[in-house]
């Protein structure tokens, strides 16, 4: 055997194994990508529960011609320059990979116009090499990026995909869970040409409980108490539903680090620790939270798709999710008590 560098297209395919999974993981490293760019409008269309397109339109600042083929090529990314940024992440991307696995395993085209470019262009990647083609093209300030065929070239791929209304409801879930992270930006999705999701952009608390009710349900928002609690470098607030709201399944478990969506150990070990000799047993509490901390003091770049992060002290952020949940949730028996006592 002779060692050969593997065409660009195989190269990106290996590493579409990792960080694309279904539908849902490509609806949401695009949604990511149109939230770095600063859109405001997010349009999600998809067809055949993404098997047969994934269209994501935004009004964020868009690339510039010259930049729609370092768009597409891996290890490109405008986020970091260097280990020094890569020690303290504020955006939801930074490792350059999304856009040319996801064009390494379907047929994408990426249209953009940015607010200073008089006209738009579209770029797609073509072939073993991924040769880049870009031409003129018709758009509004933004970007779109029009995913087809998902997995048409790995068939083994393609083979796990599960039913369309499965995929879709992985992509529902994936746009519910940045919907509560975002809200002051709009999301429309629409399956089959048909708007499932209409979530406005909210600017005070009422239309904050309003999107939490649209994806937890009014039910969840009735009964859950609103925390708002700072300790140094810390910042915990969000809703809890209070341990009569118990859930059958961790359905509702929403938690998040600067604003990234988490499915992180410490964290859901603090919160279920605050609850713990409230909840009935194999029942599981119900909570939308946001931790915010310094972004030097978290590191995001543990796994690829980036669902857990290591905190520098984690002894003492467990501690404080702790306290701040039990407090919250003593305050509310407290209170109880003095409404029964008048
Ligand atoms: P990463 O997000 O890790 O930087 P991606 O492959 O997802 O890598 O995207 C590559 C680059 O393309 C980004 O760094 C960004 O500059 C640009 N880009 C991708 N999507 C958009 C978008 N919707 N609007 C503006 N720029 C985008
Ligand atoms: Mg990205």
């Amino acid at each position: 055997m002779t060692i050969e560098i593997l065409p660009a297209r195989l190269a990106n395919q290996i590493a579409a194994g990792e960080v694309v999974e279904r539908p849902a993981s490509v609806v949401k490293e695009l949604v990511e990508n149109s939230l770095d760019a600063g859109a405001t409008v997010i349009k999600i269309d998809i067809e055949k529960g993404g098997a047969k397109r994934i269209k994501i339109s935004d009004n964020g600042v868009g690339i510039i011609q010259s930049e729609l083929t370092l768009a597409l090529s891996r290890h490109a990314t405008s986020k970091i320059k260097d280990l020094h940024d890569l020690e303290g992440i504020s955006s939801l991307g930074f490792r350059g990979e999304a856009l040319a696995s996801i064009s390494s395993v379907s047929r994408l085209t990426l249209t953009s116009k940015p607010v200073e470019q008089e006209s738009a262009w579209q770029a797609c990647a073509q072939g073993r090499d991924m040769q880049v083609t870009v031409l003129p093209a018709a758009h509004s300030d933004g970007t779109t990026i029009d995913v087809l065929d998902l997995f048409f070239n790995t068939p083994a791929r393609r083979k796990f995909l599960r039913t369309e209304k499965t995929e879709f409801t992985h992509i529902d879930e994936v746009i519910k869970r940045i919907a509560l992270a975002r809200f002051d930006v709009s999301f429309t999705l629409s399956h089959n040409g048909k708007i499932i999701r209409q979530y406005r952009a909210a600017s005070n608390q009422q239309q904050y409980e309003k999107r939490v009710a649209q994806v937890c349900g009014q039910a969840f928002v009735d009964n859950a108490l609103y925390l708002d609690c700072q300790h140094e470098s810390l910042h915990l607030h969000g809703w809890m539903a209070t341990p009569d709201y118990c859930r059958k399944q961790n359905d509702l478990c929403y938690s998040y680090v600067n604003g990234r969506m988490m499915r992180d150990k410490l964290i859901n070990h603090a919160i279920r620790q605050a609850y713990s000799d409230s909840l009935p047993a194999e029942t599981y509490p119900a909570f939308v939270l946001f931790l915010t901390l310094n972004v030097k003091e978290v590191d995001v770049n543990v796994h690829p798709a980036k669902h857990e992060v290591r905190f520098h002290q984690s002894r003492y952020v467990h501690d404080f999710i702790f306290s701040v949940c039990q407090q919250t949730l003593a305050s509310q028996y407290s209170e109880q008590t003095q409404a029964t006592d008048v």
